[in-house]
């Protein structure tokens, strides 16, 4: 079994580096988090003084930051100090641009590198049930897999260097615009005395079926599972649909793509944040659908 650093130990990274653990492999953990370092410790990680400290001697090392910036200040100061031929995965969601800056610092010193931002929340973390889409070359996709396979159920070799953080952002700008879709469709069958449970049997087996209804209804009912029968406790936070919704923008503009409808859901998704809700579950989009009304 292999030597893994793992840094940036959160919510989705504590449990991903516990998974780690279980499965046999020498994790040695950082996060400049006294409790992360503690629950990771607890999780059976050996804890590092540094970053630098936590890369020496390992084969794989796994960053999973907040932002693009997190990341290549942590690589930054890593990737000079790892075994050239040793590969370095980032799981973070973070805009291409600087991911692709990362594999490119990466190959300056010899070292394998993955872009392998994750779907499935915190939930899929704790469970090792991520969809982990990678970017980066054959080789390196070769030697991740196996330890990506211990924290996912689904690994998919996207492209070359950022083509995971391109498909991760595609995914959720089509998930963000599906979501107000379908609250807005709710919102006019109330308004239509069509009641939510109607509309449910009919699109989920019609042509406007999506995961935004079968799997995450926005109303309390028809899938009891759903956040919204939980008060809209997070589930997938707004605050993390808007940064994502913003990574799209951003690469949007930077590309020439026009993104009408994905410009139009990340300025609902800022109004509901704005408003207080970045901790809201995304699907509570549907209070604000309504609220529009006025009425
Ligand atoms: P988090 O804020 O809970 O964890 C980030 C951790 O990084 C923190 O513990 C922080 O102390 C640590 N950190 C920051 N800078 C550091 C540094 N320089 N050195 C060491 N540690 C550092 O965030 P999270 O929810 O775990 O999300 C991590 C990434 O995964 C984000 O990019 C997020 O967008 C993405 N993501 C999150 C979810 C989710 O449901 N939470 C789902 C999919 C993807």
């Amino acid at each position: 079994m292999a030597i893994i650093a793992f840094i940036g130990l959160g919510n989705m990274g504590g449990p991903m580096a516990a998974n780690l653990v279980k499965a046999g492999h020498q994790v040695v953990a950082y996060d400049l988090a006294e409790a992360s370092r503690h629950q990771a410790k607890a999780d059976g990680a050996t804890i590092a003084e540094s970053a630098v400290a936590a890369v020496k001697g390992a084969e794989v090392v796994v960053t999973m930051l907040p932002a693009g910036k997190h990341v290549l200040s942590v690589w930054n100061e890593v990737v000079p100090a790892m075994t050239g031929g040793a590969l370095i995965i980032d799981s973070s969601t973070i805009d291409v641009d600087s991911a692709r800056q990362a594999h490119a610092l990466a190959g300056q010193y010899g070292v394998l590198s993955i872009d392998a931002p994750v779907s499935g929340g915190t939930g899929g973390a704790k469970a090792a049930t991520l969809t982990f889409m990678c970017g980066g070359d054959e080789r390196a996709f070769s030697v991740a897999r196996p330890v990506l396979e211990k924290m996912g159920k689904k690994i998919v070799h996207c492209g070359g260097a950022g083509a995971g953080q391109a498909a991760k952002i595609c995914n959720n700008m089509i998930l963000g615009i599906s979501m107000i879709a379908v609250g807005e469709a709710f919102v006019l069958a109330e308004k239509l005395g069509l009641s939510h449970q109607a509309l449910f049997d009919v699109a989920s087996t019609s042509s406007g079926q999506c995961w935004s209804l079968t799997t995450y209804c926005p109303v309390p009912g028809p899938v009891p599972t759903s956040p919204a029968n939980n008060d809209y406790k997070p589930g997938f936070a707004t605050a993390l649909m808007l940064k994502d919704l913003t990574l799209a923008q951003d690469a949007a503009t930077a590309s020439g793509a026009a993104t009408p409808l994905g410009q139009h859901a990340q300025q609902i998704y800022q109004a509901f944040e704005t408003a207080g809700n970045g901790g809201v579950d995304f699907s509570g989009i549907i209070k604000h659908v309504r609220g529009l009304t006025g009425k």
